[in-house]
Formats: structure tokens, C-alpha cells, sequence
């Protein structure tokens, strides 16, 4: 038989990020060395006391279904993390779920309906535009590039591009792929033009605890956004859990309503264990994040200095651990090159919407990043 397919389903391609990660693994399965500066993942181990409490919570038998939303214990830690940041959301107003992935596809289900317009900041993470074609929703896009991925000088833009008819506008700062942490300034003209055109935003947060020298502003925080605002987030990240699948949204009441049917349905909750071990990430972990992020900072400076050896001055971020290289307008070849001579991973800029680069991580070793970048270089790649 044939079996046939839904429109939903073929008008998307497979991840970008984990494809290219999957084919870095089959060539280092066939004993190929590749440096693997594809997909954004911490190179870490878990710290320690969340391992433990994940272990004791199968030990004290925390095996079965969860409550669907959440087990209270982390949906009150998550609640007192938001608070620390001054993003007023009760526990009630949080889902738990088995990564922000999950969180970002039961949104958008919820919010996003057949032909409704959804706007993205390009460069966006890679799943966003796939979230929404699955939904049937429209995209609209402003292009950050021009501007060195930064918001604030784009808010023109951004004035143009949104209207009465825009139902979702995704911020995501510190910015995957790009690093780029955007400015007070910027979020106060996105508050502006929200209320304006009375648009929900989703703030991507992702990244929230992975700033250098600059700190992230919540949208939610702001004047007139708690009503309209979704804070995502995760533990991947920042806890370097990106197995574990742990993350969580936090939005007004009538969105955990609707979004809580589609967790109910599909997944029905976020492992229960796992969610034990979130607690020790929130109340235990301090340190650990401070040594990681310190640790992605070094290497953020060590890549700038070996790109500036090899004559190019690539501007990176202040936040996450990614950064967009400028390489030829055909991004995709490029990337291939690198993978199949220079045996080096990384993402076209075309997954994230913008050809003419391609996306490396830093969350790789210091060593690595060397070796990366030699291999680059002796393969005319830079
Ligand atoms: N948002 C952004 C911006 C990301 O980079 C990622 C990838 N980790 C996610 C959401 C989803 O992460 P996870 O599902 O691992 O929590
Ligand atoms: N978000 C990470 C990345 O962009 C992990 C892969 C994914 O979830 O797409 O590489």
C-alpha cells in the first residue's frame, strides 16, 4: 500500500541542528574524528546533586505518572526562579514539560491556527519556523543581519513587518543561533508595538543564564507584557540536561488551560523523575552554571582570537554559545565541505534563514575549538 501523508507533516524538513549532529555520529561511528561543532550542547557532565536526586527519586520509587502540569515541588522551585528574575507567575501558571521544545510545539498548537501570522527574528532557531508550518500558520520575518544581529536598530523594521492581523511574535534572547543578547532598549519597542498591535509574544529564555558581561531582560518584566507574554525555558542549557528532556512555560491562565489539553493528550507529563532532579538544578546549582558559563566565556574568547589569527574578524555575542560565521552565499556547500574535508560540523545559516553563513557552537573544548578552526583554515574553508 501507499500510505499517504499529511500536508502538515511534508511541508517541513527534519531538524537542521539534529540532522547534521546524526551525520557527524555516523561518520564518528565509522571511525572518522569529527569536530563536532554542530549542534548546541553543553560538553559537560550534569552536576553532580542533580544526578543524585535523579537517582534518589527512582529510588524513593518517583517512577510512575506525574501530574500532568507538573509535580508541585518544581513548578513552585520554577515559580521562585521566575520570581528571582521579576516575572510574577504563580505555580499554577507553569507547565512542565519534557524539554522547551515540547513547551514551544504545545504554544504554538494553541495559539496558531490556519493561515494566522506568526513573526520571527532572523536569524531564528531552526524549529520555530517548523512549529509553525505544522500549525498552518504564515511567517513573516525580519532580518537582523544588517544590523549584526542586533534587535534595537531593526525595530523599524519590525514596525513595518508587524500589523492588527499578527497573532505571535518569538523573541529569543540571548539568541540561538546568533548570541546576540538584545537591549533594553529593544524590548521596550517590542512592549511598544505588542500592545500596539495587541500581539502574543513568546519569550525564548533559553539562554537566559549564559551571558557575558550583560544581562537578559525578560520581556514579561515589562509594562504591559504579563498578560501577553509566554516565558519558555529549559534545563538543557544552563544544567547542561539536554537528555534528561526537561523544560517548561509559563504564561496567563487561559494558555495553561489550552496548552495543558495538548500535555494531557500527547505526552501526558514530563518523566516524573526527571522532574525530582529539575528541583536539585533550581535550588542546588548555583555554582555549577556560574563554572559553565565562565567556561563558554573562555572559549567565546579563545574563537574571536583564532579567527583574528586567520585574519577574520567575526563579532560573537554575549550570550549562549553560538556564533554566525560570514562564508559564501552558497551556505549549504560550504557546510559540506567543512563536514566531509575539513571533518569539522557545523549548520547553515540557511537553516535559521539566513544563507551566507553557517552556525558554530563553542560549547565544545577548548582543544577542539583549535583543532576546529586549523581545519578549517587548511581546508580554505576560512
Ligand atoms: N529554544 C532554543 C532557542 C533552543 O536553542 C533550543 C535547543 N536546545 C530549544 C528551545 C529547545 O531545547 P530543549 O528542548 O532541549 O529544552
Ligand atoms: N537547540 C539546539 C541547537 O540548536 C539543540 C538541537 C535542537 O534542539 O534543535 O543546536
Amino acid at each position: 500500500m501507499t500510505m499517504e501523508f499529511t500536508d502538515r507533516i511534508e511541508r517541513v524538513e527534519p531538524s537542521a541542528t539534529i540532522a547534521i549532529s546524526n551525520l557527524s555520529a555516523e561518520l564518528q561511528a565509522d571511525g572518522i574524528d569529527v569536530v563536532n561543532l554542530s549542534v548546541g550542547e553543553p560538553d559537560f557532565p550534569t552536576p553532580e546533586p542533580i544526578v543524585e536526586a535523579g537517582k534518589a527519586a527512582i529510588d524513593a520509587g518517583h517512577t510512575g505518572y506525574a501530574p500532568s502540569n507538573g509535580i508541585p515541588e518544581l513548578r513552585e522551585a520554577i515559580a521562585d526562579s521566575l520570581a528571582s528574575r521579576d516575572l510574577a507567575y504563580d505555580a499554577e501558571q507553569i507547565i512542565v514539560t519534557p524539554g522547551g521544545k515540547q513547551a514551544l510545539y504545545e504554544i504554538i498548537q494553541s495559539v496558531i491556527g490556519d493561515g494566522d501570522e506568526v513573526v520571527l527574528l532572523d536569524p531564528a532557531w531552526v524549529s520555530y519556523e517548523a512549529m509553525v508550518k505544522i500549525a498552518g500558520g504564515s511567517l513573516s520575518r525580519v532580518d537582523l543581519t544588517p544590523y549584526d544581529f542586533q534587535l534595537e536598530p531593526a525595530l523599524d523594521d519590525l514596525a513595518e513587518t508587524v500589523s492588527d492581523e499578527t497573532e505571535l511574535l518569538v523573541v529569543n534572547s540571548p539568541s540561538n543561533p546568533s548570541g546576540a543578547v538584545f537591549s533594553d532598549e529593544a524590548m521596550a519597542g517590542v512592549r511598544d508595538l505588542a500592545v500596539e498591535h495587541d500581539i502574543t509574544v513568546i519569550s525564548d529564555e533559553m539562554y537566559d543564564q549564559i551571558t557575558y558581561g550583560v544581562e537578559q531582560t525578560s520581556l514579561g518584566t515589562l509594562d504591559g507584557m504579563a498578560d501577553r507574554t509566554i516565558t519558555v525555558n529549559g534545563f538543557s542549557k544552563a544544567y547542561s540536561m539536554t537528555g534528561w528532556r526537561l523544560g517548561y512555560f509559563a504564561a496567563p491562565d487561559g494558555l495553561i488551560e489550552q496548552a495543558g489539553k495538548l500535555q494531557s493528550h500527547s505526552v501526558t507529563c514530563a518523566t516524573n523523575f526527571v522532574q525530582h532532579a529539575g528541583v536539585a538544578a533550581l535550588t542546588e546549582c548555583d555554582d555549577d552554571v556560574a563554572q559553565m558559563r565562565d567556561a563558554f566565556e573562555q572559549r567565546r574568547d579563545l574563537l574571536v582570537e583564532l579567527f583574528e589569527d586567520h585574519g577574520k574578524d567575526v563579532p560573537i555575542g554575549d550570550g549562549a554559545f553560538y556564533c554566525m560565521l560570514p562564508v559564501n552565499d552558497d551556505d549549504q556547500a560550504w557546510c559540506e565541505t567543512a563536514i566531509k574535508q575539513a571533518h569539522v560540523a557545523t549548520v547553515p545559516g540557511s537553516a535559521f534563514g539566513t544563507p551566507g553563513y553557517a552556525r558554530l557552537s563553542y560549547a565544545a573544548s577548548e582543544d577542539r575549538l583549535r583543532e576546529g578552526v586549523e581545519r578549517l583554515a587548511a581546508n580554505d574553508c576560512l
